[in-house]
């Protein structure tokens, strides 16, 4: 509220209670109560309960409410064309930034958005998620997309040579894509930082590509050309998002502005 509007409020109220002075305990109650909500807006701006209740009831009034044939569909099962392997850096949220809607992508999100090579005793979670999207929804597409400012990329940038490491998980974790850092080191040496950290949010998500195909589902249906795989970025710095296909070197790239 403008200080103009905030006065004018106070000599209503100064007003009021000079005319029906029996208002005056109402008034000081409610004082009292707006007084200790301000107390507890400053001094714990985001309440985590009163965010989840208001965004839900912001979803269900302004989102359910208003596409039951949607929601109706949705609740007999899903069929999504996409999956999507995302970073779960809060900005990159692959529903709002390509606007995916409920029952079109089924979504795995970790750190740099990486892909493991098939393993059943260490990736057992993403085999499990893959195994799901190509054999039972029969997705159409593995889509990974990579994205600017990646802390993950950065730290795998930052991994000393000796292999030493100070993480409990982030940093073993990121190591899947040293091959990746390797090649842009050799190919951007002359280049900056954080040069050397978008070639490799680029090239990390090719080592997930190539990934995917140790998944013997996966490469039958890539061979039986039921399913692509594509790779992305997305800048927000910028505002755009890049797309190519599995054969990086052989199709052009497409930027998106
Ligand atoms: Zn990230």
């Amino acid at each position: 509220m403008a200080k103009g509007g905030y006065e004018e409020a106070i000599a209503g109220l100064k007003k009021l209670l000079s005319e029906k002075t029996d208002l005056e305990n109402v008034a000081a109650a409610k004082i009292n109560e707006l007084t200790a909500d301000l107390q507890a807006s400053t001094e714990n701006p985001v309440d985590a309960v009163q965010r989840i209740k208001t965004g839900f009831a912001h979803f269900k009034k302004e989102n359910y409410e208003m596409h039951p044939d949607l929601y109706g569909k949705l609740s007999k099962g899903q069929s999504p064309k996409f999956m999507v392997f995302a970073c779960s850096d809060s900005r990159v949220c692959p529903s709002h930034v390509l606007n995916f809607q409920p029952g079109e992508a089924f979504m795995v999100r970790n750190i740099a958005n990486m892909v493991p090579p098939y393993d059943q005793t260490k990736f057992s979670g993403t085999g499990a998620a893959i195994e799901y999207a190509v054999l039972h929804l029969k997705v159409e597409n593995i889509l990974v997309i990579g994205h600017s400012c990646c802390g993950g990329i950065k730290g795998l940038m930052a991994l000393p040579d000796d292999g030493n490491t100070s993480s409990e998980f982030i940093e073993e974790w990121v190591k899947l894509c040293l091959p990746a850092k390797a090649k842009v080191k050799a190919a951007c040496s002359g280049m900056e930082l954080s040069e050397q950290c978008l070639a490799l949010e680029k090239e990390a998500v090719n080592i997930s590509l190539g990934n995917l195909l140790t998944y013997p589902f996966v490469r039958e249906a890539v061979a039986k050309k039921a399913l692509s795989l594509k790779g992305g970025h997305y800048d927000f710095v910028n505002g755009s998002f890049e797309l190519w296909d599995l054969e990086f070197s052989l199709t052009p790239s497409l930027t998106l502005q």
